[in-house]
């Protein structure tokens, strides 16, 4: 299995390199974001209660999130040649977690990528977004808020998987395509991972 996280602040595209991989490399693309405003959508019991976190702004906590992860492993990517983690791990226990999730299905996780973009780019990215696809959370006051918690509980990941010598730094600025290449060219030499396979 090639398992990957795809790291970064808020708005820094995550979700749209996260499409590129998935789909130049075969692998099941897991946004935690994007489960919750399912639940959100389907007006689940789950869904009501991430509902109260997300439009703040903060994390859902991390024993709810793990279970919910460890559920959608165990549903959605039993099988698969390999996972891009997208928007998880948020916190040091959410990394230790996935270490553990992953190990007890007999695999582990390659590599971390992280996507470096300067700040007022990504407030600059959200509120377009917030105005294009109508994203709740993607509003001054919210995006403020989680930037916030981006730097006090996220960016320490940075140090973390630095030292597990598995974090490759990437310029998240500028051309998708360019950006996407840098990613691909260091994902390969540090994993020996190949397009199309
Ligand atoms: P995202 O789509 O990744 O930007 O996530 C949107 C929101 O969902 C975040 O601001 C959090 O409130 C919540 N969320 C997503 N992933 C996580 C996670 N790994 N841990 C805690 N909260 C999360």
């Amino acid at each position: 299995m090639l398992n990957i996280v795809l790291f970064g602040a808020p708005g820094s595209g995550k979700g749209t390199q996260s499409e590129r991989l998935i789909n130049e490399y075969g692998l099941y693309h897991i946004s935690t974001g994007e489960v919750l405003r399912d639940h959100i959508r389907r007006n689940t019991e789950l869904g009501r209660i991430a509902d109260a976190y997300i439009s703040r702004g903060q994390l859902i906590p991390d024993d709810l999130m793990i279970r919910i992860l460890d559920d959608v492993l165990d549903k959605e990517a039993a099988g698969k040649k390999g996972v891009v983690f997208d928007g998880f791990p948020r916190t040091i226990p959410q990394a230790e977690a996935l270490k553990e999730l992953l190990n007890k299905r007999g695999t582990d996780l390659h590599a971390v990528i992280g996507l470096e973009v300067p700040e007022d780019e990504l407030v600059e990215r959200m509120i377009q977004r917030g105005k294009a696809t109508g994203r709740a959370d993607d509003n001054p006051e919210t995006i403020k808020n989680r930037l916030e918690v981006y730097h006090h509980q996220t960016s320490p990941l940075r140090d973390y998987y630095t030292n597990e010598k598995k974090y490759l730094g990437i310029n998240g600025q500028g051309d998708v395509e360019r950006i996407f290449d840098d990613i691909a060219e260091k994902l390969e030499k540090a994993t020996g991972a190949k397009r199309g396979c």
